[in-house]
């Protein structure tokens, strides 16, 4: 049993809502859902109370949404590899859904950031499908999970939630090698600029297998997607200026985040995405063609960037007071 806590606006077309009070018995909680539109074609974007994993779904058959999202949700689970039978126990436990309304503002702030970003990469990435962009906010750190993935989280959830057993008959080789790879990654360890001047500040770029819509986006460049994620701050000395001694590949990816975070927040970033900033992704010694699009979370705290070529992509925090700060004072 599990509530399906809809917007006024989307409430307006689902049916009234009921009085849900008990906890949902599901792994993944209850489900918040809202209206999105991207451009002329309408849908809802629902978000996971407890891992905030998001399912963009079309707006048609509003009405029998309780029916129709647990297959929307069956593929993405299915996309992040999580066995069948697993996927199963959670749906079965789906069976009985409450329509209801919104109860908390957290999870509609993540609705909000997801929705943000889908528009702003749609806008920019024209012809891609919706649903293949949905998918890759799964990834996205998220602020209320403590810069957890969703889909990190979702895995775990689902994983404690319904145990089954992994070990005997082992899934088909590579994919699930690099899923697990994935999965095993550490959460955003921040490093600190010390002393002896090692590469700081950054941690190492996340790489997961492609899914299969985006590999066919990105394969032509190369065959791994990568994640960056930033803290300018960890570039600074304690007086907010880069040190002397930032060992080179450090000042390198420190100006490539600054200057986005300087178009971003400048008079000419306001509206358009498309950045005055390269890539700086070059296989083989190759150099990506791209212009990095970025843009501002909802939250106006974290920048989000991505390479419309190679896919490459991140977040940047910790810019607000910054050198690369063009907000006017
Ligand atoms: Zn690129």
């Amino acid at each position: 049993m599990y509530a399906l806590r809809c917007t006024k606006k989307l409430l307006a077309r689902v049916g009234s809502p009921s009085a849900v009070d008990e906890p949902a018995t599901t792994a993944l909680g209850d489900w918040f859902a809202q209206p999105l539109s991207l451009g002329r074609q309408r849908f809802i974007l629902l978000a996971a109370e407890r891992s905030r994993l998001p399912v963009l779904m079309p707006a048609r058959n509003a009405r029998h949404i309780a029916r129709t999202f647990p297959q929307e949700l069956v593929a993405v689970l299915e996309c992040l590899e999580i066995p069948s039978e697993v996927i199963g126990r959670e749906i079965d436990e789906m069976q009985e859904c409450a329509i209801a309304a919104t109860n908390n503002r957290s999870v509609l702030g993540t609705l909000n950031d997801f929705s943000f970003l889908l528009r702003s990469m749609m806008e920019r990435c024209a012809g891609r499908d919706p649903f293949d962009v949905a998918l890759s906010l799964c990834d996205a750190p998220v602020g209320p999970l403590g810069y957890d993935t969703p889909d990190r989280v979702t895995v775990r959830l689902l994983t404690a939630a319904w145990p089954h057993d992994m070990s005997p008959a082992a899934p088909p080789a590579t994919k699930t090698e690099a899923r697990a790879v994935f999965v095993a990654t550490p959460p955003v360890a921040r490093t600190t600029v010390d002393g002896g001047g090692a590469a700081t500040g950054i941690t190492p770029p996340r790489e997961r297998a492609p899914r299969p819509a985006e590999a066919a986006v990105t394969q032509a460049a190369h065959t791994t997607v990568r994640t960056w994620i930033t803290d300018i701050r960890h570039f600074l000395d304690e007086m907010g200026r880069i040190p002397d001694d930032l060992p080179g590949p450090a000042l390198g990816v420190a100006m490539f985040v600054g200057s986005i975070a300087a178009w971003v927040t400048s008079p000419r970033g306001v509206g358009d995405l498309r950045t005055n900033v390269a890539c700086r992704w070059s296989p083989a010694g190759r150099t990506c063609p791209g212009i990095i699009e970025a843009g501002l979370s909802g939250d106006g705290e974290t920048i989000f960037w991505h390479c419309p070529v190679c896919g490459d992509n991140g977040q940047v925090r910790g810019w607000e007071g910054t050198p690369w700060d063009r907000r006017r004072r």
